[in-house]
Protein backbone atom coordinates (compact mmCIF):
# COMPACT_ATOMS: atom_id res chain seq x y z
CA UNK A 1 0.00 0.00 0.00
CA UNK A 2 1.22 3.65 -0.91
CA UNK A 3 2.36 5.95 2.17
CA UNK A 4 -0.68 8.10 0.97
CA UNK A 5 -3.32 5.24 1.03
CA UNK A 6 -2.03 3.72 4.51
CA UNK A 7 -2.51 7.66 6.03
CA UNK A 8 -5.88 7.54 4.85
CA UNK A 9 -6.61 4.28 6.28
CA UNK A 10 -5.14 5.35 9.34
CA UNK A 11 -6.83 8.38 9.85
CA UNK A 12 -10.52 6.99 8.60
CA UNK A 13 -10.14 4.59 11.56
CA UNK A 14 -9.63 7.36 14.02
CA UNK A 15 -12.48 9.43 13.04
CA UNK A 16 -14.62 6.32 13.06
CA UNK A 17 -12.49 5.56 16.67
CA UNK A 18 -14.23 8.91 17.29
CA UNK A 19 -17.53 8.99 16.44
CA UNK A 20 -17.89 5.46 18.03
CA UNK A 21 -17.31 6.83 21.21
CA UNK A 22 -19.36 10.07 20.99
CA UNK A 23 -22.17 7.40 20.24
CA UNK A 24 -21.27 4.84 22.98
CA UNK A 25 -20.89 8.05 26.10
CA UNK A 26 -24.56 9.37 25.34
CA UNK A 27 -28.03 8.36 25.66
CA UNK A 28 -29.54 11.01 23.41
CA UNK A 29 -29.10 9.17 20.16
CA UNK A 30 -28.14 12.15 18.22
CA UNK A 31 -28.18 13.14 14.60
CA UNK A 32 -25.19 13.35 12.57
CA UNK A 33 -25.35 17.28 12.90
CA UNK A 34 -24.85 17.10 16.27
CA UNK A 35 -22.18 13.72 16.32
CA UNK A 36 -20.45 16.24 13.50
CA UNK A 37 -20.30 18.42 16.14
CA UNK A 38 -18.61 17.14 19.36
CA UNK A 39 -15.98 15.62 16.54
CA UNK A 40 -14.96 18.74 15.67
CA UNK A 41 -13.85 19.70 19.11
CA UNK A 42 -11.25 16.16 18.89
CA UNK A 43 -10.83 16.54 15.57
CA UNK A 44 -11.20 19.96 14.36
CA UNK A 45 -10.81 19.17 10.29
CA UNK A 46 -13.53 16.33 9.74
CA UNK A 47 -16.14 17.33 7.21
CA UNK A 48 -19.92 16.49 8.10
CA UNK A 49 -19.71 14.19 4.85
CA UNK A 50 -17.35 12.08 6.41
CA UNK A 51 -19.01 11.79 9.82
CA UNK A 52 -22.05 10.56 7.42
CA UNK A 53 -19.43 8.11 5.50
CA UNK A 54 -18.11 6.72 8.71
CA UNK A 55 -21.68 6.31 10.43
CA UNK A 56 -22.90 4.21 7.03
CA UNK A 57 -19.49 2.26 7.89
CA UNK A 58 -20.24 1.61 10.92
CA UNK A 59 -23.84 0.67 10.79
CA UNK A 60 -23.02 -1.45 7.90
CA UNK A 61 -20.48 -3.40 10.30
CA UNK A 62 -23.30 -3.80 12.54
CA UNK A 63 -21.49 -1.62 15.58
CA UNK A 64 -24.29 1.19 15.76
CA UNK A 65 -28.06 1.42 14.88
CA UNK A 66 -29.48 4.12 12.27
CA UNK A 67 -32.86 4.68 13.31
CA UNK A 68 -34.62 6.33 10.52
CA UNK A 69 -37.35 8.86 11.14
CA UNK A 70 -37.74 9.91 7.08
CA UNK A 71 -35.57 9.67 4.11
CA UNK A 72 -33.36 12.46 4.84
CA UNK A 73 -33.53 12.48 9.04
CA UNK A 74 -31.78 10.02 11.14
CA UNK A 75 -30.85 9.35 14.55
CA UNK A 76 -27.96 7.23 16.02
CA UNK A 77 -27.59 5.03 18.59
CA UNK A 78 -24.36 3.64 19.58
CA UNK A 79 -26.16 0.04 20.61
CA UNK A 80 -26.28 -1.97 17.99
CA UNK A 81 -28.93 -4.64 19.61
CA UNK A 82 -32.32 -4.33 18.71
CA UNK A 83 -34.26 -2.07 21.12
CA UNK A 84 -37.26 0.12 21.04
CA UNK A 85 -37.55 3.83 21.55
CA UNK A 86 -40.16 6.58 22.38
CA UNK A 87 -40.24 9.63 20.27
CA UNK A 88 -41.17 12.53 22.01
CA UNK A 89 -43.26 14.36 19.03
CA UNK A 90 -42.60 17.80 20.87
CA UNK A 91 -39.28 18.37 22.24
CA UNK A 92 -38.09 15.42 19.35
CA UNK A 93 -36.12 13.65 22.33
CA UNK A 94 -35.37 9.55 21.43
CA UNK A 95 -35.28 7.55 24.56
CA UNK A 96 -34.63 3.76 25.05
CA UNK A 97 -37.61 1.94 26.00
CA UNK A 98 -37.21 -1.08 28.10
CA UNK A 99 -39.17 -3.79 27.22
CA UNK A 100 -38.28 -7.09 26.54
CA UNK A 101 -37.28 -7.98 22.52
CA UNK A 102 -41.12 -9.45 21.00
CA UNK A 103 -39.18 -12.68 18.99
CA UNK A 104 -42.43 -14.46 19.40
CA UNK A 105 -43.91 -11.61 17.23
CA UNK A 106 -41.41 -11.82 14.69
CA UNK A 107 -42.28 -15.54 14.77
CA UNK A 108 -46.02 -14.66 14.17
CA UNK A 109 -45.32 -12.34 11.31
CA UNK A 110 -43.25 -14.75 9.30
CA UNK A 111 -46.28 -17.26 9.75
CA UNK A 112 -48.82 -15.06 8.53
CA UNK A 113 -46.28 -13.79 5.41
CA UNK A 114 -45.44 -17.42 5.01
CA UNK A 115 -42.08 -16.15 4.64
CA UNK A 116 -39.03 -15.55 7.14
CA UNK A 117 -39.16 -12.27 9.33
CA UNK A 118 -35.27 -11.12 9.61
CA UNK A 119 -36.10 -8.26 12.16
CA UNK A 120 -38.90 -5.73 12.95
CA UNK A 121 -38.64 -2.17 14.33
CA UNK A 122 -40.99 -0.45 16.45
CA UNK A 123 -41.39 2.97 17.95
CA UNK A 124 -43.88 4.68 20.28
CA UNK A 125 -44.73 8.67 19.41
CA UNK A 126 -46.23 10.62 22.35
CA UNK A 127 -45.06 13.39 24.46
CA UNK A 128 -42.12 13.06 27.11
CA UNK A 129 -42.71 14.02 30.57
CA UNK A 130 -41.25 17.36 30.56
CA UNK A 131 -43.27 17.78 27.44
CA UNK A 132 -46.50 16.54 29.32
CA UNK A 133 -45.85 19.05 32.53
CA UNK A 134 -45.61 22.41 30.02
ZN1 LIG B 1 -40.58 16.27 24.95
MN1 LIG C 1 -31.46 3.27 21.95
Amino acid sequence: MSRNGWQKTTRMTKQKKVILDILRSTKVHPSADWIYEQARRILPDISLGTVYRNLRLLREKGEILELSYSRDFSRYDGNPQNHYHFMCRKCGRVMDVDLPLMNELEEKVARLIGGKVETHRLEFYGLCQDCCQE
